[in-house]
């Protein structure tokens, strides 16, 4: 079932708020295994509402609608769409019940403008709204199904959960779609294939093996799509612990690309632990890392040291240092991440100084570059990175390279 998702609100499309209801809806869509194929954001204006309806009904037999819905003026989703439809308004008195006990509740009185609410198109389905004032509508047309609910989101979730869905899956026929994706290191493209040659002949026709080579590893995706969702998860997981057995001499680590989740895997299955010292990511590595969850385990904590004071001070990164070289240097970087190991005691150390603009200050380095040190049992290594501009890139990819540097020396060591 092709499906379309339209949003509707003027706020939308003048960026005073993110359109979180059509990522929301897509996630849920994507679970049942209904195929969307557009989502558009439009104003509150007749025409807007009828060309997008136009569009999408040219190629989906389901539009998902939000917003629109209040009870001012301003709110013309429903009348745009009961004329659409060719249909009336009528009074729904077990609606208009609700909502006058809601405001009765609330000691609130009960307005004209309020009836309005309970005004509903005679040919479409009401989807009673159990957290708010306006209902959701069922429209059907020539077979095909458009669907409007409420902007807010947690009414348009409660809507959706339970009304639109339900119904959704009873119409049926949907695939629902799995995957499970494997990292693997040390090991190229073409030789995992080589090794998954006898697997790869083993696989039903619904699921499908892709190969994502990245620097440093591979990650290998298992995807199916099947009507039975419990038969396709254990089928994929099935088949996912044979991929392990197949490179079990490897390191290879299933469920997760995310980097943060790998260097917790690897840093407490080898008890050790990890602390930060950061200077221009002004502490987006532990917050990056503190956002995975059961990270106490390894994970001690470190400094923002964003003056040289402060590197001298809580790090221990002499003068002679930072004279010789300026703060952004790979020799500031070192001293910063023994500086914390030593401090804390930590077997890893992480630590960045860089220029992320978009002045340099007082340093020889241009804008945009970073040094990353990892300080590992033995040894301190850095490497320089040119992220260039602006500012928000060069802390989100010196945090990422941190990260992946640091997997890659716990791998090393395996
Ligand atoms: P409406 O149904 O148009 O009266 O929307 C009511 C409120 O819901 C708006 O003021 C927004 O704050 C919120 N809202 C509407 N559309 C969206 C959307 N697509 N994503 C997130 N919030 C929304
Ligand atoms: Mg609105």
């Amino acid at each position: 079932m092709k499906t379309s998702i339209v949003t509707i609100g003027d706020e939308l499309l003048l960026g005073q708020i993110l359109d979180t209801n059509s990522q929301w809806i897509a996630k849920e869509l994507h679970q049942l295994g209904v195929e969307l194929v557009e989502s558009v954001s439009v104003s509150d204006s007749k025409q807007a509402i009828v060309n997008s309806l136009d569009h999408a009904l040219s190629q989906s037999d389901l539009v998902i609608i939000t917003g629109g819905l209040g009870p001012t003026k301003d709110d013309i989703t429903k009348h745009t769409l009961t004329s659409y439809f060719k249909d009336e308004l009528e009074l729904d008195v077990v609606v208009m019940n609700r909502i006058k006990a809601i405001f009765d509740k609330r000691n609130i009185p009960f307005s004209e403008l309020n009836k309005n609410q309970a005004m509903l198109p005679k040919k479409a389905i009401t989807l009673p709204n159990l957290l708010g004032t306006p209902s959701g509508m069922w429209f059907e047309k020539e077979g095909k199904i458009v669907i409007s609910l409420p902007g807010v989101p947690y009414e348009m979730k409660g809507l959706m959960l339970g009304e639109v869905l339900p119904r959704l899956r009873k119409i049926g026929g949907f695939l629902y779609q799995e995957y499970q994706t494997y990292v693997l290191y040390g090991l190229g493209e073409s030789s995992a294939a080589d090794m998954l040659d006898d697997f790869e002949d083993i696989l039903p026709d619904f699921i499908k093996l892709a190969y994502l080579p990245q620097p440093g590893r591979l990650t290998l995706r298992l995807t199916g799509k099947h009507q039975e969702k419990v038969f396709l998860q254990q089928t994929i997981a099935t088949l996912g612990e044979k991929l392990l057995s197949v490179f079990k001499d490897y390191s290879i680590v299933k469920g997760t690309e995310d980097t943060v989740a790998l260097v917790k895997k690897m840093l407490i299955a080898k008890q050790k632990t990890l602390a930060v010292a950061e200077s221009c990511t002004g502490g987006a590595i532990a917050s990056y890392i503190t956002l995975e969850s059961g990270v106490s385990s390894f994970f001690l904590g470190g400094v923002v040291a964003y003056h040289a004071n402060l590197k001298r001070e809580l790090l221990g990164v002499s003068d002679k240092i930072i004279e010789k070289h300026t703060v952004v240097s790979a020799e500031v970087a070192k001293a910063m991440a023994r500086g914390i190991q030593q401090k804390t005691g930590a077997n890893y150390a992480i630590a960045t100084t860089g220029n992320a603009g978009p002045s340099t200050d007082n340093t020889d380095e241009t804008l945009g570059v970073v040094y990353v040190s990892i300080a590992a049992e033995n040894q301190v290594f850095v490497e320089r990175f040119d992220f260039g501009q602006p500012r928000e890139k060069v802390i989100e990819q010196a945090k990422n390279k941190a990260l992946e540097m640091m997997l890659k020396e716990i791998l090393k060591n395996q």
